[in-house]
C-alpha cells in the first residue's frame, strides 16, 4: 500500500534561520509516527510545512499523491480546505473558537471542505462525537462549559468529521492529567486501526509515544538523526541523541540502563560544519568534523552518526577503566 505522507530533503527557513534541514519522512494508512526531539528541534515547524504554513526552502511533502510544495496560492488553499489533513493542536481551549459550540466547531471542517446537506452535516457531526466518547447533548455548549479531556476529545471530533488521509497531533496529551491523556491516547489508537489513517504524532513525553506509535523519528536541531520501528529504537539507539532521550525518560529506558551521566559529554568541542550533534557527543572525534549522512544500518532503520555501530563499545572500555561518571 502506497504511504500517505511522504517528505524528502525538506528544508524550512525563517530568514537566515535554518529549521529544517533535508528532512525525510514517510507515513503508511493506519501507521502512527512519532516525532520526537527537544523544544527547538524543529517538530512543530515539520508538521506546520506539512500542512503547507512554514516556509520551505527546498523538498518535497507529499499528501495522498499530491506535491503539496508545488501548489500555488489558490491550489495550495484548496488542498488545505479539501479536509486530506487535520491538525490537533496542543492546547484545545486556545485552538477553539470560544464562540462557538461544540456542535459548531466539530461542523466548520464540513462546511469549508464539501457541500453537503445540513442534515448529514448534523448526522456527520453526531457520528464524529459518538466515535470520540462523546454525549450528543454537548453539541450546544461552548468550550469554556466543558472539561480539559472534554475539549481535547472535540479537538479531534472536529479533526477526523472529514475524514482526513492523514492526521497530525501536535503534542495532544501535553495538556491534559493521566487519565484524560490515557483515553486520547487510546482514541487515537483507535483513530488509525478503524479509520485507515496516517497519523504523525508529536510528542517530547515518550512514554506517551512506546505504547502506540509504530516508528519514531527523531529530529535534533532541524535534522533526522535516527529514524526506526519504535520498539527497535528505543530497545536499542543507535544514535548517541536518542540514547540521551531515553536515558532521560525512566519510563521507557531499558537497554542496559545506561544513565544520562554515561552519554553527556566531559569536554564539550565547538564544531562548526560538523555533526550536529557534536558539541554535546561524548563519543565525537575528528571524523565528527563532518557531517554524517542519514544511512540505512537495518531493515527500516536509518540513523545519522560516523560512530553508530561502535559508540557502546568506547562507552563499555570507559566504563570497565571506571572513567563513566
Ligand atoms: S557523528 Fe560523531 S559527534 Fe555526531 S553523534 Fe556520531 S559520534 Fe557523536
Amino acid at each position: 500500500m502506497s504511504d500517505v505522507l511522504e517528505v524528502q530533503g525538506l528544508s524550512v527557513s525563517y530568514g537566515s534561520h535554518r529549521v529544517l534541514d533535508e528532512v525525510s519522512l514517510r507515513a503508511a494508512p493506519g501507521e502512527i509516527v512519532g516525532v520526537i526531539g527537544e523544544t527547538g528541534s524543529g517538530k512543530t515547524t515539520l508538521a506546520r510545512a506539512i500542512v503547507g504554513l512554514a516556509p520551505t526552502v527546498s523538498g518535497q511533502i507529499q499528501v495522498d499523491d499530491v506535491e503539496v510544495t508545488g501548489l500555488s496560492g489558490r491550489a495550495r488553499r484548496a488542498h488545505r480546505r479539501s479536509g486530506a489533513v487535520h491538525y490537533v493542536f496542543q492546547d484545545p481551549l486556545r485552538s477553539l473558537d470560544p464562540d462557538l459550540t461544540v456542535g459548531e466547531i466539530v461542523r466548520e471542517p464540513l462546511a469549508i471542505a464539501a457541500r453537503l446537506p445540513r442534515q448529514e452535516q448534523q448526522d456527520r457531526v453526531l457520528g464524529a462525537l459518538h466515535r470520540v466518547g462523546l454525549p450528543a447533548d454537548l453539541v450546544d455548549r461552548v468550550p469554556a462549559e466543558i472539561s480539559g479531556g472534554q475539549r481535547q476529545r472535540v479537538s479531534i471530533a472536529r479533526a477526523v468529521v472529514g475524514d482526513p488521509r492523514l492526521l497530525i497531533c501536535d503534542e495532544p496529551v501535553s495538556a491534559l492529567d493521566a487519565s484524560n491523556r490515557n483515553h486520547v491516547l487510546r482514541l487515537i489508537d483507535e483513530l488509525r486501526r478503524d479509520l485507515s489513517m496516517a497519523i504523525l504524532l508529536i510528542s517530547h513525553d515518550l512514554s506517551s509515544l512506546a505504547g502506540i506509535a509504530d516508528r519514531v523519528v527523531v529530529l535534533y536541531r532541524g535534522r533526522v538523526v535516527e529514524d526506526g520501528p519504535i520498539a527497535q529504537v528505543f530497545n536499542e539507539p543507535r544514535h548517541p541523541y536518542t540514547a540521551l532521550l531515553i536515558a532521560s525518560a525512566p519510563s521507557v529506558r531499558r537497554e542496559h540502563r545506561l544513565l544520562p551521566a554515561q552519554l553527556r559529554t566531559l569536554t564539550p568541542v565547538r564544531v562548526s560544519g560538523g555533526c550536529v550533534f557534536a558539541d554535546r557527543c561524548r563519543f565525537a572525534d575528528a571524523d565528527c568534523d563532518v557531517q554524517p549522512a542519514l544511512e540505512p544500518v537495518a531493515p527500516g532503520r536509518s540513523v545519522s552518526c560516523h560512530h553508530h555501530s561502535t559508540w557502546r563499545e568506547s562507552l563499555t572500555a570507559e566504563h570497565l577503566s571506571g572513567r563513566a561518571s
